[in-house]
């Protein structure tokens, strides 16, 4: 028997986790993180771009404070092939109404600042502990085991991200399959500020969120990823696990082949490799979320399933931390009532329903199964280059643009055309 009880219990101390711990000890309660990590954020990874709303809630200006690195300002898109890309380019200036902006982080730094903010509110961060199991009594989650120990408390919140072990113990989250993640690859690579200045058109602290469709994943669902950092890039390939067996090719040599691609090799010249990481990503969309809300138990973040890759953006961190706000506000609303029974847990399912996290989940539910179509990744960037390749090649005679334009839509064929183009326009 365990002999001090926590008012909750989160178990990881990434985003999800610091957050809702950090609402939680600044309401009062007794609060407990534990980390199997050695510092919150240092088994993290993302691709690198979070969006300021939801946590500009929580810390307003949190941006002056955070360790971010750089505002973006330049989104660009790329239809990569073997040899050559096309590439739509929008810049604009940093938006005035800081909610609207996004910012480059990485984990390491911006996890262990939010642990400390939760610490000062009173959270009692253990980092390098791993939970190892659940403790259920008469149908109630009420405590964790780590370390050997039994902890208690009226509420355990998971926060331990995709592929949740404890959250499939419990029976709420289903086994990963290949067929509801993929995997991310990532290397931080150092360069001088002047060096991601200048190759990226930025100034100091503004920066290029940059997306690439196509080789990078071999012509499969997935993408490469470039975001500048202050004086590094974050350069990754995320790729939809269940076509692995028709790959031609290993994630890693995709993220190798990314790299030496002649419109990315210029960028990344003389850059030294400084981290490398691989992570899962929950991309099973609305229609694959778990089971969130149990007695005594309440699911946050990745382990949730809450995250959205709409091809353009990729986005789970913003959602995490309305997830773990939410869920705070559920724990304080049972603390009230001293109830921590699935119903009265609840209301968080109830915020997050009328929150932006199911809005825009259920508005892209149609999206992976639109995506996962070869033709995306391979037919549309071929098409692109070909095209250009037509209009700004001169060799004599030219000939209509009709002409160019024709071999690549018999290719993809009119009818795959049009079904792509209603399938697209309906899933978004
Ligand atoms: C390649 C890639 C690119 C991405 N790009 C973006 C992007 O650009 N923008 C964006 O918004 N999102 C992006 N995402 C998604 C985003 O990174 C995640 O949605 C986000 O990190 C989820 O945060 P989390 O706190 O829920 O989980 P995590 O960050 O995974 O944190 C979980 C924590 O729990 C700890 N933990 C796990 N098990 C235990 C245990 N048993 N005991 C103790 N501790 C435990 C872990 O060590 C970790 O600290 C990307 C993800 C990947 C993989």
């Amino acid at each position: 028997m365990a002999e001090e009880k926590f008012d909750a219990i989160i178990v990881g101390g990434g985003i999800a986790g610091c957050i809702t711990g950090y609402i939680l000890a600044k309401a009062g309660l007794e609060t407990l993180i534990i980390e199997r990590g050695n510092f919150a954020g240092s088994k993290n990874m993302t691709g690198g771009r979070l969006y300021a709303h939801s946590i500009e809630k929580i810390f307003p200006n949190f941006a002056e404070e955070a360790p971010i690195e750089r505002a973006i300002v330049h989104e660009k898109i790329s239809f990569m092939e073997e040899k050559s890309s096309v590439t739509m380019d929008y810049a604009a200036p940093k938006d005035d109404e800081k909610s609207n902006r996004s910012y480059t982080v990485l984990r390491t730094k911006f996890d262990q600042w939010l642990g400390d903010k939760a610490e000062e509110a009173g959270v009692g961060l253990i980092p390098g502990v791993r939970v190892d199991d659940v403790i259920t009594r008469n149908g109630k989650v009420c405590g964790v085991v780590a370390g050997g120990e039994e902890m208690e408390a009226d509420v355990v919140v998971l926060a331990d991200g995709a592929n949740s072990i404890l959250g499939e113990k419990l029976g709420m989250v289903s086994k990963v399959t290949p067929h509801n993640c993929a995997v991310g690859v990532k290397e931080v690579i150092q360069l001088t500020k002047e060096q991601v200045n200048d190759r990226f058109a930025c100034t100091d602290d503004e920066g290029t969120a940059w997306l690439f469709a196509g080789t990078p994943s071999d012509g499969y669902m997935g993408g490469g990823f470039i975001y500048t950092n202050e004086d590094t890039i974050s350069l990754g390939v995320v790729f939809g696990l269940h076509n692995i067996e028709k790959a031609g090719k290993s994630v890693p040599q995709m993220l190798e082949d990314f790299k030496n691609h002649p419109s990315v090799k210029p960028l990344v010249k003389g850059g030294e490799s400084v981290e490398y990481s691989a992570h899962v990503v929950p991309e099973g969309g609305y229609n694959m979320l778990p089971k969130m809300v149990g007695n005594g138990v309440l699911l946050v973040g990745d382990a949730a399933g809450l995250c959205l890759n709409v091809g353009y953006t990729v986005r789970g961190m913003d959602l995490a931390i309305a997830s773990g706000e939410a869920a705070a506000n559920a724990i304080l609303a049972a603390k009230e009532k001293n109830d921590f029974s699935e119903n009265s847990l609840s209301s968080y399912t109830k915020e997050l329903d009328d929150s932006f996290v199911m809005k825009d989940l259920k508005l892209y539910k149609d999206l992976p199964e639109f995506l996962d179509n070869k033709r995306m990744f391979n037919d549309y960037p071929e098409m692109a280059t070909g095209i250009m390749k037509g209009m700004f090649t001169v060799n004599g005679p030219s000939q209509p643009l009709r002409k160019t334009v024709m071999p690549y839509l018999k290719k993809v064929g009119f009818i795959n055309l049009m079904k792509d183009a209603f399938k697209g326009v309906k899933s978004i």
